[in-house]
C-alpha cells in the first residue's frame, strides 16, 4: 500500500461512517489523486479552479471519474469553469456568486449543489460575515431566482490557532446557525456541515461535522513553489 493509501485508511478508520471525507488535493498532481482513487476515495476538493480543471480533465482522460467540490474563494469569472467540473461549490460567500452560478448552470442545464461559507474564524478572510446578507440570499431562493442551485448546508474554516476552545466555538457556531436556518427556512436542506481540516477534524466531528476536508494528512505537505 502506498503512503497516500495508508494515510487514507488511517483517516477512514478514525472518522465515523456517516461523515464524508473530502480529500483535498490542491498542489498535488493528478497521479496522487489516482493513487487515492485506487485506495477507494471518490470525492476530492480543490480550491483553485484553473488548477483543478487541468488536473481533473487529465484524471478523466486516464479513465478515472472522481467527484469534485470547489472549496476555495471563487472569482466570478471562474464560475463557468467551476460549474463545468464540480458537483458542489462549498465556498459560496456572496450573492453575486449565486447569480453567476445560476446563470452558468442554466446555460448548460446543470443543477449545482452549494454550501454557504460562513466566516467564523478571525484569520480566514472569506465567508459571509453577516447573517442579514445570508437572509437576503434566502429571500432570493424563496422568490425562485435560483432554480439551478440546490442548497445543502454550511461550510467554515476555524481560526488557525492552538486554542482549541476557539476552534470549537467556530464549529458550534456553524451547528447553531444550521439549527436556526432549519427553523426559519424549513423548505430547504441545510443538513451538511463542512468543517474540519487535517489539524482540527476531530474537534469538528465532536461538534457535528458531516463532511471533513482533509489534505495534508492524506497527501503530505504541499509544495507551494511547484
Ligand atoms: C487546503 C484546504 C483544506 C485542507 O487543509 P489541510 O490542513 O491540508 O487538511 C481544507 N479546506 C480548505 C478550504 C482548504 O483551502
Amino acid at each position: 500500500m502506498s503512503f497516500i493509501q495508508e494515510n487514507l485508511k488511517t483517516i477512514l478508520e478514525t472518522i465515523p461512517k456517516n461523515v464524508k471525507l473530502v480529500a483535498v488535493s490542491k498542489f498535488h498532481p493528478a497521479k496522487d489523486v489516482i493513487e487515492a482513487m485506487k485506495g477507494g476515495q471518490i470525492l476530492f476538493g480543490e480550491n483553485r479552479v484553473q488548477e483543478a480543471a487541468a488536473k481533473f480533465d487529465e484524471i478523466r482522460r486516464e479513465g478515472f471519474f472522481p467527484e469534485l467540490h470547489i472549496i476555495g474563494s471563487l472569482q466570478r469569472n471562474k464560475v463557468k469553469e467551476a460549474v463545468r467540473i464540480a458537483s458542489m461549490i462549498q465556498s459560496v460567500d456572496r450573492r453575486e456568486l449565486l447569480d453567476e452560478i445560476e446563470k452558468q448552470c442554466s446555460k448548460i442545464d446543470k443543477k449545482m449543489q452549494v454550501l454557504f461559507e460562513i466566516h467564523t474564524g478571525e484569520e480566514s478572510k472569506s465567508g459571509f460575515t453577516s447573517i442579514e446578507a445570508l437572509e437576503q440570499v434566502m429571500e432570493g431562493f424563496r422568490a425562485g431566482q435560483y432554480e439551478h442551485i440546490e442548497i445543502k448546508g454550511f461550510m467554515t474554516m476555524a481560526p488557525f490557532t492552538e486554542d482549541t476552545a476557539l476552534v470549537r466555538k467556530s464549529f458550534s457556531f456553524l451547528r447553531e446557525l444550521r439549527q436556526e436556518f432549519s427553523v426559519k427556512y424549513p423548505e430547504y436542506d441545510f443538513s451538511e456541515l463542512s468543517m474540519g481540516m487535517s489539524g482540527d477534524y476531530r474537534i469538528a466531528i465532536e461538534e457535528g461535522s458531516t463532511m471533513v476536508r482533509i489534505g495534508t494528512a492524506i497527501f503530505g505537505e504541499r509544495n507551494y513553489s511547484r
